[in-house]
């Protein structure tokens, strides 16, 4: 039996702390277990009170004759050690507590949190909480509700994690209006033992879970966290799990000069995490409500085994009564990442035969505002037929010749015999209800608006992408690691901890990345012999301490052409920058060869406390400051991560080539985050770094790095 089956199936459960006393706590959560129609036995634990409710109550847990499986402990922090340790002599596999007081409150609170969890480990017993609402399964079998709510939600087939126990209340009240129902629903609290990744294993293996939500706050584990859940979204018996992220601030990134620093704040790090893991991310529990509604949709296949109705593509057919809501969704769709499908010939035709002239037979298919039931059925059935369509959206709203029951039981026959999403949208509240419940009694997703039906579409098909996402052969580089160890080791003995431009690129180099020719000129002169040396066109920029952003400083000057031009550049460069700071320390200027052309990009790396080493990648040059057109993922990436990355910025498409462009070298990309990922694993000391910008050439020449800037951690820093 898993451990955590004790905490949601109890076959007993005592009270510790269960009071006489009305509106307490330890009286209503008794009551609300009592009340609930708990299938197992109970027991209220108080030392004063001869019985709770009516219950016969116990002194000590101890006194219980029987076994108790759950012990549910609603006791200040000091009262609650000695409850536990009573708890564990009696036996319980598992341990709830619901009073704060603990970690949240100061140091005296985590002493006895951190107690208690090593009393409980010790006994291999599992703890849920502290400072939580407590843990509710509704299912006929259990009936359990050991929480604050005297509601308990009906049964289904959606799961949910909370670690705020206010928002749970909110949540069940939200889902009693809809008649939406749960399997598990748990209040995770300080998260002292059990945290969001053993749930979600339990929960995966769970055959009452279809669909996992949580509402979180804060992750205490990264790249660990990221692997496992990848396996549940997306591995064999895979969930989707949808998550609602507060936007309380965490582990903070290093204060950075960088870009990559100054743009990778705690919600980018928490996106990523997301993004790698394919969980969905949702902004708002109304739309939380929505995706798992979606989400929860199965069907039964040819074998008799429940199927997760998801799209196989993004087109998408809209069936509906009304000309406006079928213009909104429209636009919702296209905004949701979905097409309107186009219609083969066939299907035209069949239109055709069912539908008065007045009707358009194409996308978004107008049925007419007097259409009865039959004329959805015989439309619907058209559409859905199509090898062309993906899934549909049904609108109906409310008119005189509308039956929403009998339209609802015409769609339900549909989309039992169809394998594709059909997701209904009945506007209104009065006139649709009897259509809206037989919709929600036999699982069709039904929305009020057509916004929500169309997004709930496009998350919908973007975990179908995830589920059906491509598996890349990986690189199999080899890196110079010696070489690069010797540059940052040879750094810090200095005892530097920024990284001059030349080992910049030389420790670029070493892992695989074109740097060009690039040398130190103390003099005009001398500059003039590098550059003949070198080659014409040159670029040169100012070498200065106190400069991070040479440009802002006059301190670069690119397509120098000749010796006369490189001699007045070293001048007018050093010139700009005693200007800009009159204290910087000029250490010289460097002469570069010119790059071909390419498209700017920026690569970045910036590690943080909790989650390791964060990869950003984005348009760079002018578009990182204004645009801020970037994305983030843990490092390591792989390149399938890689890909990803590289695909979804909004400038994308400056890579595939726009206006006579040519298309740019995309796949070198995929090599060039990889390789930096590559190097932040390997080479702890490197703390922050931006590549900006990353020439990408043409399709087949890759990239060049023409301006990098490397931090390293100090050698007397922490390893956090
Ligand atoms: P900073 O970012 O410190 O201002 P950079 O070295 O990035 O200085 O130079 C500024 C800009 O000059 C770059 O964004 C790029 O457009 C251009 N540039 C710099 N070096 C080269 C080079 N070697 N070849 C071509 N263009 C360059
Ligand atoms: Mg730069």
């Amino acid at each position: 039996m898993n451990r955590l089956d004790a905490i949601f199936a109890p076959a007993s459960l005592a009270v510790v702390g269960a009071s006489t006393t009305p509106g307490k706590v330890g009286h209503d959560i008794f009551v609300n277990i009592l009340k609930g129609g708990y299938t197992g036995t109970l027991y209220p634990v108080n030392p004063k009170a001869r019985s709770i409710a009516s219950v016969r109550a116990y002194p000590t847990i101890t006194d219980i004759p029987d076994e108790v499986d759950l012990a549910m402990i609603i006791l200040p922090p000091m009262l609650a050690v000695k409850a536990v340790e009573d708890a564990i002599a009696n036996g319980v596999k598992g341990i709830v507590i619901v009073s704060a007081g603990f970690r949240e409150v100061g140091e005296e609170g985590r002493r006895i949190e951190d107690q208690i969890v090593a009393m409980c480990r010790e006994a291999g017993v599992r703890v849920i909480g502290p400072n939580c609402l407590g843990v509710i399964n509704p299912k006929a079998d259990v009936r359990l509700n050991a929480s604050f709510s005297a509601r308990m939600p009906e049964s289904g087939n959606v799961s949910f994690i909370s670690q705020s126990g206010a928002l749970c209340t909110a949540v069940l009240d939200f889902a009693a209006d809809r008649e939406f129902g749960f399997s598990k629903f748990i209040s995770i609290g300080n998260k002292a033992d059990v945290d969001e990744l053993d749930l979600l294993r339990y929960l995966h293996a769970d055959p009452h879970t279809e669909v996992i939500m949580i509402y979180l706050e804060e992750l205490r584990r990264g790249p660990e966290f990221i692997e496992e859940v990848k396996e549940i979204t997306s591995g064999e018996n895979p969930k989707p799990v949808l998550v609602i992220k507060s936007g309380r601030t965490g582990a903070g990134a290093q204060a950075a000069a960088s870009h990559t620093g100054a743009l990778a704040g705690t919600e980018a790090v928490y996106d990523a995490i997301f993004q790698q893991a394919g969980i969905i991310r949702v902004d708002s529990i109304d739309e939380l409500f929505d995706y798992a509604t979606a989400f929860a949709y199965k069907n039964e296949s040819a074998l008799g085994k429940l199927r997760r109705k998801v799209p196989n593509g993004n087109r998408v057919a809209i069936v509906t009564n009304a000309g406006g809501p079928g213009i909104v969704a429209t636009d919702m769709t296209v905004s949701s990442g979905l097409r309107l499908a186009d219609f083969h010939q066939d299907t035209i035709e069949a239109l055709a035969s069912h539908l008065p002239s007045a009707a358009n037979l194409h996308n978004p298919v107008d049925v007419i505002g007097d259409a009865a039931q039959d004329r959805y059925e015989n439309a619907l059935a058209a559409v859905i037929r199509d090898e062309g369509v993906d899934g549909a959206l049904v609108i109906l709203t409310p008119q005189s010749m509308t039956n929403s029951l009998e339209t609802a039981k015409a769609i339900a026959r549909i989309a039992r015999r169809s394998s594709k999403p059909i997701l209904c949208c009945f506007m209104g509240i009065v006139d649709v209800s009897s259509g809206v419940k037989y919709l929600q009694a036999n699982g069709i997703p039904v929305f009020r608006f057509p916004e929500n039906a169309a997004k709930a579409f496009g998350a919908l098909y973007r975990y179908s992408q995830w589920l059906n996402r491509q598996v890349l052969a990986e690189f199999s580089f080899q890196h110079d690691v010696a070489a690069a160890e010797k540059i940052i080791s040879g750094c810090l003995q200095r005892g530097q901890t920024y990284l001059g431009e030349l080992d910049g690129l030389n420790l670029l180099k070493a892992y695989g990345f074109n740097t060009l020719p690039t040398h130190l000129a103390e003099t005009a002169d001398q500059a003039v012999q590098i550059a003949g040396e070198i080659g014409y066109p040159v670029v040169m920029k100012i070498v200065s301490p106190q400069i991070v952003h040479k440009s802002d400083a006059g301190g670069v000057k690119v397509g120098l052409n000749s010796d006369q031009a490189v001699a007045e550049a070293f001048e007018t460069i050093v010139a700009n920058a005693g200007q800009f700071d009159p204290g910087a320390e000029i250490t010289g200027v460097l002469v570069q060869k010119m790059a071909p052309r390419g498209v700017e990009t920026i690569l970045g790396i910036n590690r943080y406390p909790v989650f390791g080493p964060l990869l950003m990648f984005g348009l760079g040059g002018v578009f990182v400051e204004i645009f801020k057109d970037v994305i983030f993922r843990l490092a390591p990436v792989n390149r399938n991560s890689a890909r990803r990355m590289v695909r979804s910025i909004q400038g994308y498409k400056l890579l595939q080539g726009y206006r006579g462009s040519p298309p740019a070298d995309v796949r070198s990309l995929e090599e060039a985050l990889v390789k930096l990922s590559d190097m932040v694993t390997q080479h702890p000391d490197i703390m922050e770094l931006d590549i900006n910008p990353l020439l990408v050439h043409e399709a087949g020449s890759g990239f060049t790095v023409a301006d990098c800037r490397i931090v390293l951690k100090p050698v007397d820093m922490d390893d956090s």
